[in-house]
């Protein structure tokens, strides 16, 4: 029998199994691989809020967590994903000087934002303001990080397939899914959970982001820029350009609409000829209330979820999967803000 079966292969199923394994439980992970919203993110991790000039929910917290499990998982699987590369935030107006100086002196922002303001533009960008560098983060080669973990696994413990909701059995104490048994099972499923007979009355609401990959040599791979759109180095001349965020899309395909959005936005920030060889979008897990979705479920003891990373899930992934092995096994309780227990009312009364 297995310790777990689960089912999606996103940063949240993979950082479940990556603590599995570190706890020795043996699981089965159940995905399609389709192109869900992980493979498709840009893999940068950034605990600020710079809109608002703070730190994120427990940002701290998580972003010590990631480094630890990213670092370790760079030794353990002899590679490298992380890229300690810094985000220039280019300024739109002189009064962000002042808000940037007031945070980077702020006890925990004081981490993250240097201090001082650079009054120059590098090469292929324009900007009249200047920037502020945002240091000790950087961004996940997500790809490689699961491929990576997925090609060390026994066959037995990876099944490419769609998981069948009708197959799934509940017997006393565990569950059965096409003959394997386990102690219990956990959807991590990412915006698909929508279609998921036990969870979809919770309010994950999703947003559509479109992006590009462009290719020009006049702008250094050494940083990422923020100005709006991130302008992620990808190597080789290549770059991640994105993304909006559209929560009333009608497709899940990318449109025109959203690629004229993003090249007229690049223009305002670059000032050099590229080429754009790549168009997609994906859909991030987002929720109501903007914050993770962890639990059981209200009457199958042995379903859990491990969903609702919207924007971080870089980010806030490692700690996640801690709290949610430590609740499932442990028995520990689930902080409130993330526990599925505040939507209990939309269960009684289930979204049609
Ligand atoms: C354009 C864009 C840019 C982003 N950039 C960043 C970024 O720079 N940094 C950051 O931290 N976050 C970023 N994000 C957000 C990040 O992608 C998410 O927070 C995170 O990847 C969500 O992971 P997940 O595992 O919950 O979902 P997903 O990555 O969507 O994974 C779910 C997987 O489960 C599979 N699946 C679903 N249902 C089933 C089923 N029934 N049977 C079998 N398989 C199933 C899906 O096919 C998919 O492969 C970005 C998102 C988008 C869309």
């Amino acid at each position: 029998m297995k310790h777990a079966i689960i089912v999606g292969f996103g940063l949240a199923g993979f950082q479940y199994a990556l603590e599995l394994q570190k706890h020795k439980k043996d699981f089965i992970i159940i995905s399609n691989e389709e192109e869900g919203s992980s493979r498709s993110a840009a893999g940068v991790f950034n605990p600020t809020v710079l809109k608002r000039y703070t730190m994120s929910w427990k940002g701290k917290e998580f972003f010590d967590q990631a480094i630890i499990t990213y670092s370790l998982f760079e030794k353990t699987y002899n590679t490298s994903i992380f890229n300690k590369v810094p985000i220039k935030y280019y300024f739109n107006r002189l009064s962000d000087h002042n808000n940037w100086t007031v945070a980077s002196q702020k006890k925990g922002l004081n981490h993250f934002l240097s201090q001082s303001i650079i009054n120059k533009v590098d090469g292929g960008l324009k900007g009249d303001f200047g920037y502020g560098k945002l240091k000790n983060l950087g961004k996940i080669d997500i790809n490689k990080l699961l491929d990576k973990f997925k090609n060390k696994l026994a066959s037995d413990c990876f099944s490419q397939s769609t998981f069948n909701y009708k197959e799934l059995k509940f017997l006393n104490d565990k569950i059965e899914y096409k003959g394997i048994k386990a102690k219990y099972i956990i959807f991590c499923e990412g915006f698909k959970l929508r279609y998921n007979p036990w969870f979809s009355y919770l309010p994950l609401i999703g947003s559509k982001g479109e992006f590009l990959y462009i290719r020009t040599k006049a702008i250094s791979q050494k940083e990422i820029i923020k100005r709006g759109l991130f302008i992620v180095p990808m190597g080789k001349d290549l770059f991640w350009i994105g993304a909006n965020f559209d929560r009333k899309y009608k497709t899940l395909r990318p449109t025109k609409l959203g690629k004229e959005w993003i090249l007229s936005k690049l223009k305002d920030i670059i000032d050099c000829s590229f080429e754009v060889v790549n168009h997609k979008a994906a859909i991030r897990p987002t929720v109501l209330d903007r914050r993770p979705l962890l639990g059981s479920h209200p009457i199958e003891k042995n379903i859990y979820v491990f969903n609702g990373m919207g924007t971080r899930g870089v980010l806030m992934g490692p700690l996640l999967a801690k709290w949610m092995y430590n609740f499932v096994v442990g028995r520990k309780k689930l902080y409130p803000e993330i526990a599925i227990d505040r939507f209990e009312t939309y269960f009684s009364n289930p979204r049609k």
